[in-house]
């Protein structure tokens, strides 16, 4: 029987449990242990598919294609396992099973209420996974802020399962922030006593406390918190403010975090922890050669969590390539014709991001343009993909009216279009082209030599398509489909034969990229912008293709 650990938040949100419960599962793996971790968010939504990037950043697509929190991207990253729909669970998913299964008569005769039926089902879903028999440990994170009117029923589940699980079987870990007062020169731990109070008299103890801080906890501050807050002084552990989010499990073995849980869960049979691959990326990450600029094109780059993904795919592959990746935001909107030399200056490589609506779609094409004509290194994502293949049909074929319906559904060149099963869809939650399919790979094309194999499967999550009626144009003059659907010919990936560097995927490869399998696009695209600063400093020709890959 697996056992359970649950990470709750006090004083603050954004103290980073996700990071803290991705750490903990770390180590935990890496001393043999088979573990996986959960989200539980207490907002109404059913997932935040429908959530707009600015309000809940990105939402991170599973294997079986379920839209999730962000939180389960660092999972992934950290773990290298796949999560699915059960790893994030939201209010609303809860509700709308309960309220189904009253309609159905499930509850005939009864009053349907918080306590027992809605605690019931978080409680179902908070052992499902430590029941399919494949887990030693569930960690599981409760979103939001202990006091939170929304967490309530949650913290309630965990209440009630502290209590019918045998003792060893849970812990319970509060992360909470100790402030550190520049006017008194003092870290006061009032907001953390305050919220084990609250969460004490919501009936849950912690028996772990994580202290966010910006200084050093010393020894009489870890007893007076361990005292005001009745938990073991070796149980307050200190989480200062680490350079990257990848030392944070160094930091937390450190402190012992994974020792003292094991305690709590009377697991004696574990071994030391094996993380040279670990430690041998954060050298590298550490310790770079080189040095490359790349774009971010997007509208959403005001908050750096719509992109969380692709900025961490570039954190995996810079580190194998020993160079530090610059990500250079360029808000898509703000670009035009008469700017772009300027707003794309100094930059190695162009990433055009994701992106849905009308919104900065103008400014990504001008920079598919520059990148194209320039021999710049171009890799497009999803919008970005079809940003490519609306500047090729525009500037190339001279089709000039060519757009995609999303944004002009009258177009009379509609070179991206809705899928056909889209055109009958009108509910909006959970009905894009969601989650793995595969892509067959064209030999001796830039993506099979990237890939080296064929066919690979990645995440999607997109409605609109490459309309076929165009291709043969497409590729007599030079942008070929180089990997696609086998089942349904849908084009996954297209690339340029005359430029060193340029392809776009229709699916996000962004979502696989892990630290121990950085994307090999990822991989590739910054091996090519490291190629073209060599060629650039040495001021040679442009570079070839052949000599990138
Ligand atoms: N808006 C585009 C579509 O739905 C692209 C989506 C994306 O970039 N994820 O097809």
């Amino acid at each position: 029987m697996a056992k359970y650990v649950f990470v709750t938040g006090g004083v603050t949100s954004s103290l980073g449990k996700g990071i803290i419960a991705a750490s903990l599962a770390k180590l935990l793996q890496a001393r043999g242990m088979r573990v996986t971790i959960q989200k539980f968010d207490p907002y109404i939504n059913i997932d935040p598919g429908t959530l707009n990037p600015y309000e809940h950043g990105e939402c991170f697509v599973t294997e079986d294609g379920a839209e999730t929190d962000l939180d389960l991207g660092h999972y992934e990253r950290f773990l290298n396992i796949f999560t699915s729909q059960a790893n994030n669970v939201t209010t609303g998913r809860i509700y709308q099973t309960v309220i189904n299964k009253e309609r159905e008569g499930a509850y005939l005769g009864k009053t349907v209420q918080v306590v027992p039926h809605i605690t019931d089902e978080i409680k179902k879903r908070m052992l499902k996974l430590g029941k399919s028999g494949q887990f030693d440990i569930v960690i599981t994170e409760i979103g939001g802020t202990v006091g939170d009117i929304e967490s309530l029923p949650f913290i309630e589940a965990v209440r009630q399962l502290q209590w019918e699980l045998p003792e060893e079987d849970t812990v319970v870990i509060h992360l909470t922030l100790i402030p550190y007062l520049k006017a008194a020169k003092e870290l006061k731990t009032k907001p953390t006593q305050h919220s084990v109070r609250m969460l004490s008299q919501e009936g849950v103890h912690p028996d772990i406390l994580v202290c966010r801080t910006e200084r050093t906890l010393g020894p009489e501050l870890r007893r007076k918190i361990a005292l005001f807050c009745n938990v073991k002084q070796e149980a307050v552990i200190e989480a200062a403010d680490a350079p990257t989010i990848y030392e944070v499990p160094l930091a937390m073995m450190r402190e012992k975090l994974d020792i003292i849980c094991l305690k709590k869960l009377n697991i004696i049979d574990y071994k030391e922890p094996e993380l040279d691959k670990w430690k041998e990326f954060l050298d590298k990450l550490k310790y770079p050669k080189s040095k490359v600029n790349i774009g971010l094109i997007g509208k959403y780059i005001e908050l750096q969590d719509a992109y969380k993904s692709i900025l961490e795919a570039f954190v995996h592959a810079g580190a194998i390539n020993e160079c530090h990746v610059q990500v250079v935001n360029v808000h898509s909107e703000f670009i035009d014709d008469e700017n772009v030399a300027e707003k794309l200056s100094g930059l190695d490589g162009l990433l055009v991001a994701p992106g849905f609506g009308y919104r900065g779609v103008d400014g990504k094409i001008i920079a598919v343009k520059y990148a194209r004509e320039k021999g710049l290194p171009f890799f497009g994502i999803c919008l970005g993909m079809q940003m490519a293949v609306i500047e090729f049909a525009r500037n190339v074929l001279g089709i000039k009216e060519a757009h995609s319906t999303e944004m002009n559904p009258d177009t009379p060149n509609p070179v991206i279009d809705l899928m056909e099963e889209q055109k009958k869809i009108s509910i909006k939650g959970g009905t894009m082209r969601l989650g793995t399919y595969p892509c067959e790979i064209q030999e001796g094309s830039l993506a099979f030599k990237i890939y080296g194999k064929s066919p690979v499967n990645e995440r999607h999550r997109h409605r609109w398509e490459f309309n076929n009626q165009y291709l043969d144009k497409f590729e007599k003059a030079g942008m070929v489909a180089s990997g696609k659907n086998p089942a349904t010919n849908l084009v996954e990936i297209v690339e340029l034969i005359n430029h060193p560097f340029f392809i776009g995927v229709q699916y996000h490869p962004e979502l696989k990229s892990t630290v121990e399998n950085p994307h090999p696009l990822f991989v590739s695209f910054i091996k090519a912008t490291k190629t073209y600063v060599e060629r650039k400093s040495e001021a040679k020709s442009p570079m070839l293709q052949s000599e990138i890959i």
